[in-house]
């Protein structure tokens, strides 16, 4: 049991967020916001891919849940003019269950998997040479009567999604010839997008409301999209037709998400490591414990934007708060002690 039940500001889906996700994603690269720098080289490579009548080359994609991986996996498809088909690392449980969806494969296909870092050592061996070379190779039979037998695939193209690059194994990494890392998005990429959403929902927001949703967003769009849908009720309830500033605040103080994004989760990691650890470093299972919450969301949701705002750092030693950590909980920064000089 967790004591924070879904999180607004999670990163990951909720189920609330299936349905209204797939309205929301936009469907090409011109429509999809930010991330420049991984979209021109996409351009490039698809468009080089085209004229050579190949498929493209397997894609990794990593970063935070939340931040448009499955949206772009979608889209590199759709321009393509590829089918897809999307599975995800824990899903595929034997190299059976591999060998059936590889065989089974349209000519290029996007074979979108998620979580990839989650793949058994022995899915992940059958993969290898199905992605180098378009071959499978199964074992037949056991002991002395076993042998393989080598089948030639279809053309195909991985778009791999990994929120824990560290943990995929060498091979694997070094079978996609594309590899790009999602930022956090900045404020103004995350007003377009709640703009943009707003619009396809039917919700009028004003430039001032749609700010304030966007600032709070902790640079995520899954989150930008569900703060503004969570705004609209409030919207709603306080009998108010649009999302101006004030009904931005009102929504999001009610939802205990503060000024930069912070909620209840992350607030209370980071007073924990301040009240209970001296500020750190603390290692994360105890964080974990502490916090009662489980060590993967405070890994991968909590922590990878407590880092980025600053608020936070990984230490050899363990998880430790930073000045800024204090001003954000409103706490008097220690003068002594905690911080060494480069902190300063
Ligand atoms: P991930 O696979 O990284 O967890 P998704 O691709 O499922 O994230 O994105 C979550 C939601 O955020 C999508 O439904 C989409 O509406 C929205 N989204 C993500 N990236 C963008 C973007 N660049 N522009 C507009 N909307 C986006």
């Amino acid at each position: 049991m967790t004591d924070f039940p879904d999180r607004v500001i999670a990163g990951t889906p909720l189920e609330e967020d299936q349905e209204v996700e797939r309205s929301l994603r936009p469907p090409t690269l011109e429509e999809f916001i930010g991330q420049e720098h991984i979209k021109e080289n996409l351009r490039v490579f698809m468009s080089a891919a085209k004229q050579r009548k190949e498929p493209l080359d397997h894609v990794l994609l990593k970063g935070p849940p939340g931040l448009g991986k499955t949206t772009l996996a979608y889209i590199i498809a759709a321009e393509m003019q590829a089918p897809i088909r999307i599975t995800s690392g824990p899903a595929i449980e034997r190299p059976g269950d591999l060998a059936a969806i590889l065989t089974n494969l349209e000519p290029n296909t996007v074979l979108f998997i998620d979580e990839i870092h989650r793949l058994s050592r022995p899915v992940e061996e059958i993969l290898y040479p199905a992605m180098e070379d378009f071959r499978l190779d199964i074992v037949i039979g056991k002991g002395p009567a076993a042998h393989s037998i080598r089948l030639a695939l279809t053309p195909f193209t991985v778009v791999g999604a990994t929120t824990r690059a560290g943990l995929l194994t060498g091979p694997l990494r070094d079978r996609f010839g594309i590899i790009h890392t999602f930022d956090f998005y900045d404020v103004e990429s995350l007003v377009a997008i709640v703009q943009r959403s707003a619009r396809i929902l039917g919700v009028p927001v004003d430039g001032d409301g749609a700010l304030e949703i966007a600032r709070r967003s902790r640079g995520t769009p899954r989150v930008a999209n569900r703060l503004l849908r969570r705004t609209r009720d409030f919207c709603q309830h306080l009998g108010k037709d649009t999302i101006t500033r004030e009904v931005a605040e009102y929504a999001l103080e009610k939802l205990e998400i503060d000024g930069i994004g912070l909620d209840r989760l992350d607030r209370s990691v980071l007073a924990t490591i301040i009240e209970k650890f001296d500020g750190g470093p603390v290692g994360l299972d105890t964080l974990a414990a502490s916090v009662g919450e489980d060590v993967g969301t405070i890994e991968e949701v909590c922590e990878p934007f407590l880092l980025q705002a600053g608020l936070l750092k990984r230490t050899p030693r363990g998880r430790m708060v930073t000045r800024r950590a204090f001003e954000a909980l409103g706490l008097e920064t220690p003068t002594s002690g905690l911080f060494s000089d480069q902190d300063l």
